[in-house]
């Protein structure tokens, strides 16, 4: 007779790749994202000792025995609170999306992560977890256009409602809204962004946290706060730390780094992923093993390439500045307010590599600078390799009425750049031939 401990694990919560526990402390020290980057989550010899974890192309699992595929649906469908114990059926959850779940929730230190077919998959899917007719959404503004489209049109139609405030708002302007909110219906959630994208102004997130606290303390309906960090995430902005529940990401941009891959994520507490988790086995925004296996690559060099992406932006950002075509740059490493300095201080770890330039002239100038670039790549999105520069108002805002645009400061003169890898000195060559090309 076979011991029960003989037997393969299923029933606790390490899930079967595993065989052993992941290392992650030596000698008292605990060890960094960039390590744990090579192995954690992942377990060779279940793999014939691939170093590189496979993909696995399967769409259903096979169980133990009938007990732990019953265990399994306990799991599944909340039967039994903690989840699935493991692997089941590809809608729900895969190898190759637990190995990158594992590892992007190291670099923010979340309990939990989850990833989807796409950034707005994860934003729609954490919306749909939460809200429900009659409620109110409370959000920073402006928000990713898909993402003010989702709330105010799609969710409006099934009677959800929304009221914002402006993303650099004090905490008398972010409580002023949030008592609008509770007189419209049940707040559901405060969403924010931050920086907003284009004008790059910083949420105060511990403002909102503790507005949020004031009104609504540690009752059954207090609203989960959620923050879309795609733009400084997961290395230059922490959110969680700073009184965000849920952080979303599309994890397109700096994550998956290479423009390559769509991709979304959501991170927060056990409590809160549970309940997401529950939706996305039910709608079917789950990854798939491709792009899975992909963002794991992309992972092992998140912090190079964004390190390298900041400082050739703020070595840039600090020439472009000075030169006779520019009207200003928008950049996070030159606040334009102390009240944004301060934001900057307490909430960010570095300045990113997107921003706005702003050229003297208009719609005429700009798209010559654009047509000019010859390292530059004309192209929208952002976060990636390679360096790439669009104009806001005549592609991602054009359909954003003049007043808004005139509101956000999105102009014709504007041209949005998402700074790369490539050697910084490069790129400024590239910039000053097409500033002359104007
Ligand atoms: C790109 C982007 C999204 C949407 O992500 P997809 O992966 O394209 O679905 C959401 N929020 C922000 C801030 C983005 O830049």
């Amino acid at each position: 007779m076979t011991d029960e401990t003989d037997k393969p694990d299923i029933s606790g919560t390490t899930p079967r790749r595993r065989s052993k526990p992941d290392i992650l402390e030596i000698g008292g020290r605990p060890l960094k994202p960039s390590t744990l980057m090579m192995g954690h989550g992942f377990d060779p010899m279940l793999s014939e000792g691939s170093l590189k974890p496979p993909i696995f192309l399967t769409s259903t699992f096979v169980f133990e025995s009938a007990a732990a595929g019953k265990r399994h649906f306990e799991g599944v469908t909340g039967k039994r609170p903690g989840g699935a114990e493991g692997l089941v059926y590809s809608r729900f959850n895969g190898p190759n999306q637990e190995i990158a779940e594992d590892r992007l929730g190291v670099w923010e230190n979340a309990e939990e992560a989850l990833t989807f077919s796409s950034g707005m998959s994860a934003i729609a899917t954490v919306l749909l977890t939460f809200v429900k007719p009659g409620d109110v959404i409370v959000h920073s503004a402006p928000l990713y256009a898909a993402t003010e489209t989702l709330i105010g049109r799609i969710l409006g139609k099934f009677g959800v409602s929304w009221v914002d405030f402006p993303a650099g708002a004090t905490p008398d302007e972010i409580d002023a809204v949030v008592d609008k909110a509770k007189a419209m219906g049940r707040v559901a959630m405060i969403y924010l962004e931050s920086p907003a994208n284009p004008t790059n102004v910083l949420v105060d997130v511990e403002a909102v946290s503790t507005v949020r606290d004031t009104h609504f303390g540690t009752g059954e309906d207090r609203p989960p706060i959620v923050i879309d960090n795609t733009f400084l995430g997961p290395l230059w902005h922490h959110p969680l730390k700073h009184g965000a529940d849920i952080v979303v990401y599309s994890l397109t941009k700096y994550a998956g780094g290479h423009s390559d891959l769509v991709a979304g994520g959501a991170l927060g507490t056990k409590a809160h992923m549970t309940m997401v988790r529950a939706m996305r086995n039910t709608i079917g925004t789950i990854l798939d093993p491709h792009s899975a296996w992909m963002l794991v690559r992309s992972l092992e060099t998140l912090e190079l390439r964004m390190e390298r992406a900041g400082q050739n932006a703020e070595k840039i950002c600090t020439w472009l500045r000075d030169q006779p075509k520019v009207e200003k740059v928008v950049y996070l490493g030159f606040p334009e307010t102390e009240r944004q300095a301060d934001i900057y201080r307490r909430h960010c770890h570095g300045a990113g590599s997107t921003f706005s330039l702003y050229l003297k002239g208009g719609e005429k100038e700009a798209f010559a600078f654009l047509d000019a670039l010859r390292i530059a790549k004309l192209a929208v999105s952002l976060g990636g390799t390679e360096t790439l520069a669009s104009h806001p108002a005549a592609m991602t805002h054009l359909s954003v009425p003049d007043e808004r645009k005139k509101a956000l400061a999105i102009s014709d003169n504007m041209v949005r750049i998402s700074i790369g890898v490539e050697d910084a000195d490069d790129l400024i060559a590239d910039f000053e031939q097409a500033l002359a090309a104007i």
